[in-house]
C-alpha cells in the first residue's frame, strides 16, 4: 500500500486500470446522458429524396432564366405536391409545380423559387426572380447517406443525438451501464437527518445524502446502506452488504483513531488496499482499494463533510465518469485573479473553497471564508476549488489562480449579452 502520495498520483492509480462498464442495450428514449458502446452506422440516406426548403414553386432554373420584377416569366402549374406526398408524374420543360417546404422535389425540377417572389393567378405562376440552379432544395444526402457511422462509439448522448437516431430508426442502442455505488456512513455519533435529540454529541449524518447526490449527479446509480456502528463487527456487516456494487464508498473511520476501523475491516474481507493518504487538504486521509475478481472498487473518504466531498470530487467523481464511458473526466478549469493573499505550509496541496466573482477584468475568486473540512455550508457557497500548490506558500492577491469550478451556472451572464 502506498501512503502520503500525490493527488496525481492517487488519481492515476484510481484510473489506470478502470475501463467502462459492459454494455446493456435500452430503449433510446430512456438513453439520454448515456454513453454508447456501439458505432451507430444509418441504415438509410437523409433526406431521402431532394426536398424543397420553402413554401414556393418547383421548376427548371433555365426556364426562367431572364425573369426580374420588371419582366416576370410566367409558367403554367402542372400540378402541387405536399409535404409526405409524391408527385403525379415528372415536370416537363418549362412547367412549374406548386410544392410546400418538406415536399419531395418532382423530377425534372432542379429549383424551387420562394412563394414571395412569384404571383400565381389562373393556373400559371408569374416568376419575377431568376435563381442559381438548386436554390432552396435540400439535396438527398445532405444530412446523412445511408452506411455513414454518424454517432461513434464513446458518444454522450445528449438531446441531438437522441433526435438523430430517432431519425435514424434506432429505437433501442447499447449502452455503457452506469455504475452501481454502495454509500456506507460510519460513526457512533452519526444519527439520520430525522432524528430531534442531538444531546451527548449526536451528529446528523449528512454525507450518505451528499455523496449518494454527487454519484447521481455524476450519472451513477447511489444506494445508501445508512449509518454502521465504530465496532468491526458492525462495520464488516455493512461492507458485505456493499459488495453487491461497482463502487463502496464509506466516509469516516479512515484516520488512525482507536475507532477507526475501515482499513482493517476492508483488509480482513480480502480489500487490497492500493493507497492510503494523499497529500491534499482538505482530506488527506482517503484509502482506496480493490477487491480481487468480481468485487467493487472501495474509497473510505475521511469523515469531515466538506473532506468527503472534495476527495469525492477529485478522485471518485472522475472513476464513475471512466466506468460510465466518459471521455471527459474531469471538471473545467477556470483561469481567474486572486482577490486576497492566501498563504499556508509547504508540502500539502490545499483547494479552497472559493466564490467566485464577474469583474472588469475577468473572474475574481475568494476564499468563502473559514476553511475548516467540518463547515459544510462553505461547500454551499462555493463555486470552485482553487489550486494551492504542495509547494507554494504565499499566493498573492492579484495572482492569476486555477479554479476548478464546481458551479458552472457562475459563467452564465445575468443577461444572455446578444
Ligand atoms: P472521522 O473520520 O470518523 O474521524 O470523522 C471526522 C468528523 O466527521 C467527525 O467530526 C465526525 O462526526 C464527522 N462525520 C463523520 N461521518 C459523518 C457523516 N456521515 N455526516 C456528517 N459528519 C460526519
Ligand atoms: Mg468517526
Amino acid at each position: 500500500m502506498r501512503t502520503g502520495i500525490t493527488l496525481a498520483e492517487a488519481r492515476r492509480l484510481v484510473l489506470d486500470d478502470a475501463a467502462p462498464l459492459p454494455a446493456e442495450r435500452m430503449p433510446a428514449e430512456g438513453a439520454l446522458g448515456r454513453v454508447l458502446a456501439e458505432p451507430v452506422a444509418s441504415p438509410r440516406t437523409l433526406p431521402p429524396a431532394d426536398v424543397s426548403a420553402m413554401d414556393g414553386y418547383a421548376l427548371r432554373a433555365e426556364d426562367v432564366a431572364g425573369a426580374s420584377g420588371e419582366g416576370p416569366v410566367a409558367l403554367p402549374v402542372a400540378f402541387e405536391v405536399r409535404a409526405g406526398g409524391g408527385a403525379p408524374r415528372r415536370l416537363g420543360p418549362g412547367e412549374a409545380a406548386r410544392i410546400f417546404t418538406g415536399a419531395p422535389v418532382p423530377d425534372g425540377a432542379d429549383t424551387v423559387v420562394r412563394q414571395e417572389d412569384t404571383e400565381a393567378a389562373e393556373g400559371r405562376v408569374a416568376v419575377r426572380v431568376a435563381p442559381p440552379r438548386g436554390e432552396h432544395v435540400r439535396p438527398a444526402g445532405e444530412d446523412v447517406r445511408e452506411g455513414d457511422v454518424v454517432l461513434p462509439p464513446g458518444t454522450r448522448l445528449g438531446p441531438p443525438q437522441l433526435g438523430m437516431l430517432a431519425s435514424l430508426g434506432r429505437t433501442r442502442v447499447a449502452v455503457h451501464r452506469r455504475p452501481r455505488v454502495a454509500i456506507l456512513s460510519g460513526g457512533d455519533e452519526l444519527v439520520e437527518p430525522d432524528a430531534r435529540d442531538l444531546s451527548g454529541g449526536r451528529i446528523v449524518s449528512s454525507n450518505g445524502i451528499a455523496l449518494a447526490a454527487q454519484c447521481r449527479e455524476a450519472g451513477a446509480e447511489a444506494v445508501d446502506l445508512g449509518i454502521a456502528r465504530d465496532t468491526p463487527q458492525d462495520l464488516e456487516r455493512a461492507v458485505r452488504a456493499g459488495l453487491f456494487a461497482d463502487l463502496l464508498v464509506s466516509s469516516a473511520g479512515v484516520s488512525v483513531g482507536d475507532h477507526d476501523h475501515v482499513r482493517p475491516v476492508l483488509e480482513k474481507l480480502g480489500c487490497h488496499l492500493v493507497f492510503w493518504g494523499v497529500r491534499i487538504k482538505p482530506g488527506y486521509p482517503v484509502v482506496f482499494g480493490r477487491f480481487e475478481g468480481a468485487g467493487p472498487r472501495v474509497f473510505g473518504l475521511p469523515g469531515n463533510p466538506v473532506s468527503a466531498m472534495v476527495t469525492f470530487e477529485q478522485l471518485v467523481r472522475p472513476l464513475l465518469l471512466r466506468l460510465a464511458g466518459h471521455a471527459h473526466l474531469h471538471r473545467p478549469i477556470l483561469e481567474a485573479r486572486l482577490g486576497e493573499t492566501l498563504t499556508k505550509a509547504a508540502g500539502r496541496m490545499h483547494l479552497v473553497r472559493v466564490v467566485l466573482e464577474r469583474e472588469a477584468e475577468g473572474f475574481v475568486a475568494r476564499p468563502t471564508g473559514t476553511q475548516s473540512s467540518g463547515v459544510l455550508r462553505s461547500m454551499t457557497l462555493a463555486h470552485g476549488l482553487l489550486v494551492f500548490p504542495a509547494e507554494a506558500e504565499r499566493l498573492d492577491a492579484g495572482a492569476a489562480v486555477r479554479v476548478q469550478l464546481l458551479d458552472p451556472d457562475v459563467l452564465a451572464p445575468p443577461e444572455a449579452g446578444f
